[in-house]
């Protein structure tokens, strides 16, 4: 490797951006290579809830945890990212289940609280029906995911790094080794070349011969038009997800990874933006603005593929569900590994080899 390493990262989505900009912060030459328009195809498409929530084991509990505290020094240090700690009103299970939640995820340390049925309706007074019981955890958030993706790939150009609009249809390889990248207009040499495709993370591995085991399960949600202020925070009731924008529309569906479009999209969506305008007081006049169907980019076992890949050198993979808050700990990991050959013990579980 050179004295300044060149890195090309493929793929301008929140995690490309990110990893891009953290390289770029440590003084590498870095290229951005993007078929599509910047900020990504799943990142524009999420709900975006910065948490580390119910369901994961203790390792990737951990790494969520320290992705929350990494968004609030990355939005120091790139002041285009505006982040909301708005909290989040979870009861979307049963009683016994919230239980366990909060007793297993309160001693790992998250700040989860039992909320009664005063309480949420002070936390969200425009619920129709509040439940009995539910859990409050004020340290979780949201952020637009689009603008944050595009002001780190705005930051990572302001220091020094290249945005390249190509479609990367292989790796160069020389020798068993990654080398560049070929586009339709040519190809791109580097020191290590940085997958963070997304869904398309997986083509473009086959073209080094490497199987990366990921599925896109579809996830649709509804947007109102803008309205007044009327959640406070992020709302996890059964069946229905839903946070208000920074525009005012509120953003739903069946869960924060979308509504499962079944085999007539528009009559699923109808269905959320129903169950929506039952969910608030005022649903009435609430009026449906759209619908969008997103892909998450879903590793075999669910969790985080990241790393360099042994046996072929110069080749780095990151795809991850959950990217919305994990993107600030990938990019400052990625780049400690790629560029000082040094892992940090949170990725430790969430190496390529695991499947290859
Ligand atoms: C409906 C939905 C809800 C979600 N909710 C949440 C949530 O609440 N919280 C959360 O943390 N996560 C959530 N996620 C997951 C999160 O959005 C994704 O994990 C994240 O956006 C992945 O980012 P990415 O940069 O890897 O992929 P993408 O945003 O898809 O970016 C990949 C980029 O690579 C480019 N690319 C692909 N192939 C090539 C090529 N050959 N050459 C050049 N460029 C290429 C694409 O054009 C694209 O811009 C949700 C996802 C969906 C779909």
């Amino acid at each position: 490797m050179a004295d300044r390493p060149h890195v090309i990262v493929v793929g301008a989505g929140i995690i490309g951006a990110s990893i891009a900009w953290h390289l770029a912060r440590e003084g590498a030459r870095v290229t951005i290579v993007e078929a599509g328009a910047p900020g990504g195809i799943a990142t524009r498409r999420s709900w975006a809830w910065l948490n580390a929530s119910w369901g994961n084991p203790e390792p990737y509990f951990r790494l969520r945890l320290r992705a929350m505290a990494e968004w609030k020094r990355l939005s120091r240090e790139v002041p285009a990212i505006r982040l909301h700690w708005v909290g989040g009103l979870l009861y979307d299970m049963a009683p016994d289940e919230l239980d366990a939640y909060a007793d297993q995820h309160g001693s790992w340390g998250y700040g989860i609280r039992r909320v009664d049925a005063t309480e949420i309706g002070r936390l969200e007074p425009a619920l129709t029906a509040a439940p009995a019981m539910a859990l409050h955890v004020a340290e979780e958030g949201a952020l637009e995911p689009l603008a944050a993706a595009q002001g780190l790939l705005a930051a990572a150009i302001g220091l020094g790094a290249a945005l390249h609009r190509a479609d990367v249809t292989g790796l160069d390889m020389a020798g068993g080794q990654v080398t560049g990248v070929i586009t339709a207009q040519g190809r791109i040499a580097a020191d290590t070349v940085v997958i963070a495709a997304g869904t398309a993370t997986a083509a473009l591995a086959a073209t080094a011969g490497i199987a990366v085991p990921i599925s896109a399960p579809p996830g649709l949600l509804v947007a109102t038009r803008p309205l007044p202020k009327l959640l406070n925070g992020l709302v996890m009731a059964p069946d229905m997800h839903v946070r208000q924008l920074e525009d005012g529309r509120l953003l739903a569906g069946a869960d924060f990874g979308g509504s499962d479009p079944g085999e007539d999209a528009e009559a699923t969506a109808r269905a959320v933006f129903a169950g929506l305008q039952a969910m608030l007081k005022g649903g009435s006049s609430f009026l449906f603005d759209r619908y969008q169907i997103g892909h998450r980019p879903m590793p075999a076992d669910g969790f985080p593929i990241m790393g360099g890949v042994s046996g072929c050198p110069g080749l780095y993979l990151a795809v991850t569900h959950s990217g919305i808050t994990l993107a600030p700990a990938l990019g400052l990991f990625a780049a400690a590994e790629i560029l000082k050959g040094r892992r940090d013990a949170l990725l430790a579980p969430y190496g390529p080899e695991r499947f290859l």
